[in-house]
């Protein structure tokens, strides 16, 4: 536990509209769903650290259209950074959720970061099998990381916990705040996957609604379950309601 009392504000990149059932596994194939790529600036840490790179605003739209997603660009992460008096440049740590193509889209726009991913992803991600789809290694196979393995302390008050099931290595950013640990949760999902309304619960016990976007459905419900118990306010990476969140808490 640390006396750190951070702060973490959504910078949103882009924003999607597709099938709701991409990312609430088995539910609403008949309508479609809004969601956001982002990345996450944690304020009051020490140094300038990020969690994830977002998509590209250059390719909002374009990446899943054969998928029947559409979407649009909301903000540089250069315009998006300003408003914490940053640049690009200034980011000294990059945390990686994992390495799916709207998470690291932006890499090579923080030439001075540090990237850290868990040893796991990072092998998938270089040589893509199941879920190829998702990674695009070009945008990183050149890039030098920093691999943790496990669940492993990053800075004061900033924690990485390994939550397989999206992918093999995903991890979960858990940070301390002073309404407790705010967990920016390594899977592509929505508030709804953690805290589903009544009618899909019947289909999913487990308190949970897995992201469609599956390596391991059995893994990322155990994950997704030990998310909501070590944190006090669940971060699911593309909720809707992060292009109007300046900051949580
Ligand atoms: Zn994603």
């Amino acid at each position: 536990m640390s006396n750190k009392k951070l702060v973490v504000r959504p910078m949103c990149t882009a924003q999607c509209e597709g099938i709701k059932s991409v990312l609430a596994h088995y539910t609403g194939a008949d309508r479609t769903e809004k969601t956001v790529s982002c990345f996450f600036y944690i304020e009051g840490a020490d140094g300038n650290i990020i969690v994830d790179t977002g998509q590209s605003p250059e390719l909002a739209g374009l990446v899943y259209k054969d998928l029947g997603v559409t979407g649009k660009a909301l903000a540089s992460p250069e315009d998006l950074l300003k408003k914490v008096g940053l640049k690009c440049e200034d980011i000294d740590t990059v945390i990686f959720t994992h390495l799916h193509q709207d998470h690291t889209a932006n890499v090579k726009r923080f030439p001075n970061a540090k990237l850290i991913v868990q040893s796991a992803e990072l092998t998938e991600a270089l040589n893509p099998g199941f879920g190829s789809l998702w990674y695009w290694p070009e945008d990183y196979k050149d890039l030098q990381f920093v691999t943790v393995t496990g669940d492993q302390e990053i800075s004061d008050g900033i924690k990485v916990m390994l939550t397989p099931g999206h992918t093999p290595g995903s991890q979960t950013v858990l940070v301390e705040t002073e309404k407790g640990v705010v967990a920016i949760a390594g899977m592509c999902s929505v508030m709804e996957n953690f805290y589903p309304p009544e009618l899909p619960k019947k289909f999913f016990p487990g308190e949970v609604i897995p992201s469609g976007i599956l390596y391991d459905q059995r893994l990322m419900v155990e994950s997704m379950i030990k998310i909501k118990h070590v944190a006090d306010i669940v971060m699911p990476l593309h909720d809707i309601r992060w292009a109007t969140t300046d900051r949580i808490p």
